[in-house]
């Protein structure tokens, strides 16, 4: 009769030690208690652990794609100002009422008397 036997429970942690834990019911009915226990953490060939790495980077320049589709980047907004004098911005804004001379067909400013081309005065008109 054997005095040691060394079992392997393959599996996570959590479901390695609960397999354990089962077998070690049924191995203290025949007198076998468990001494010492070590989990060795499996590991992945190369070649897959590459391949995640890689598939790591790939789904990871698919979320920056998709964040490029969606997302704008700050735009600028460009505004060119321009110096003008007051004057000029008055001639632009503010244009005087004008009304036309009915000698001369020249504009004169509404508030006008006497046409200023020709002389006609506006008064003797609404007289
Ligand atoms: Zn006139």
């Amino acid at each position: 009769m054997q005095t040691v036997i060394v079992k392997t429970y393959r599996g996570s942690q959590s479901v390695a030690t609960a397999e354990f834990q089962k077998d070690a019911v049924v191995m203290a009915r025949m007198g076998y208690f468990p001494t010492t226990q070590n989990y060795a953490q499996g590991s992945y060939g190369c070649g897959a652990f590459l391949l995640a790495l890689l598939l790591c980077f790939v789904i990871v320049g698919v979320l920056i794609f998709i964040y490029m589709l969606i997302v704008k980047p700050d735009g600028t907004l460009s505004v060119t100002f321009e110096l003008k004098s007051a004057t000029q911005e008055q001639k632009n804004t503010v244009s005087p009422p004008e009304k036309q001379c009915p000698k001369c067909a020249e504009m004169v400013k509404q508030e006008a008397k006497i046409c200023r081309f020709c002389g006609h005065s506006f008064e003797q008109i609404d007289d």
